[in-house]
């Protein structure tokens, strides 16, 4: 039976990102921008890839395993939060996000898939795994994974997330993503009070993520080592993007700005992005240019 193995890798303070969006060489108007959610200012994921690539490279030369018996999964289909609590490495918040405990919620998840003749002697055993980690004497450990699997009921009184989301998407009953901006990120038909809320974003949400103390509570230092392991291909396209080049862009040019960042997937239309950018400069001058776009 294979074991997962989750990682994390923290993303940025937001305000530090601002500064490295501008090194970064985006477009940048400091009048105009448009603003990207922080763990996707960098090209994250693809460097989450490319690092458990690299762990795997590792286990294969020290085991003799054959490549294919690694599989490396980042914002995969796989229950990665789910998988990431069972792992130990925190628990499911009121936003819905995994709240690390180094981290808070302030990192990306991903996943190596490790043989099976990897397991150590004293590792868990496939009946462990099925049951949640815990043996027929260890209902307690089984009791507190429940409490990390259900949202917020780690979170105390702590309602910092709900007060800061935007739409309302949080609430007493749990996260509702139809009223979540991310929800709605590459998607038509966003309800106008949601869309309403967008203001300078162009792609992502991370309001409940900053507003976290987990996040707050995380070191800066760990944050900026993730960020120096980052290539500089992966750095693009940077925090900030100019939503005047945005809007009046050809969409070629805009495709081959994103590609290989983390706004160039194909879920993701230029077509959408572009409207962001268009909305965004309406709601700046209060009226739809007389011409149009
Ligand atoms: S991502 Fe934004 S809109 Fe969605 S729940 Fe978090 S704060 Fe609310
Ligand atoms: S902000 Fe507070 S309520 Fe929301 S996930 Fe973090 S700890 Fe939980």
């Amino acid at each position: 039976m294979p074991v997962l193995w989750p990682y994390l890798l923290p993303t940025q303070a937001p305000a530090r990102l601002l500064v490295a969006a501008v090194d970064s060489g985006s477009r940048v108007d400091q009048s105009d921008s448009l603003v990207v959610a922080s763990f996707a200012a960098s090209h994250h994921y693809r460097a989450l890839a490319r690092l458990l690539k690299a762990c795997a490279g590792l286990l294969r030369q020290g085991s003799g395993l054959p490549k294919s018996a690694f599989r490396v999964a980042v914002n995969s289909d796989l229950p990665e939060k789910k998988l990431a609590v069972l792992g130990g490495l925190g628990f499911i918040g009121r936003s819905s996000l995994l709240v690390s405990r180094r981290f808070g919620p302030a990192c990306l998840i991903g996943l190596l898939v490790l043989p099976a003749e990897l397991l150590s002697p004293g590792g868990l055993s496939p009946e462990m795994l099925a049951s949640g980690g815990a043996t027929s004497g260890e209902t307690g450990l089984a009791d507190q994974l429940l409490a990390e699997l259900t949202p917020g009921a780690g979170c105390g009184a702590c309602r910092a997330c709900q007060a800061a989301c935007p739409t309302q998407a949080i609430g007493d009953h749990g996260y509702q993503r139809p009223r979540c901006l991310q929800h709605w990120s590459g998607r038509q038909g966003c309800p106008a009070d949601i869309a309403a809320q967008r203001g300078s974003r162009l792609y992502g949400c991370d309001a409940c993520i900053v507003a976290c103390p987990y996040s707050a509570g995380r070191s800066p230092e760990e944050a900026l080592a993730a960020e120096a392991r980052l290539l500089p291909v992966e750095r693009r396209s940077g925090r900030l993007v100019s939503a005047d080049w945005l809007a009046g862009a050809a969409p070629e040019e805009v495709k081959a700005f994103f590609r290989g960042t983390a706004l160039g997937f194909s879920w993701l239309p230029t077509a959408w992005l572009q409207d962001q950018a268009r909305r965004f400069l309406e709601r700046k001058v209060g009226a739809r240019p007389a011409g149009g776009y």
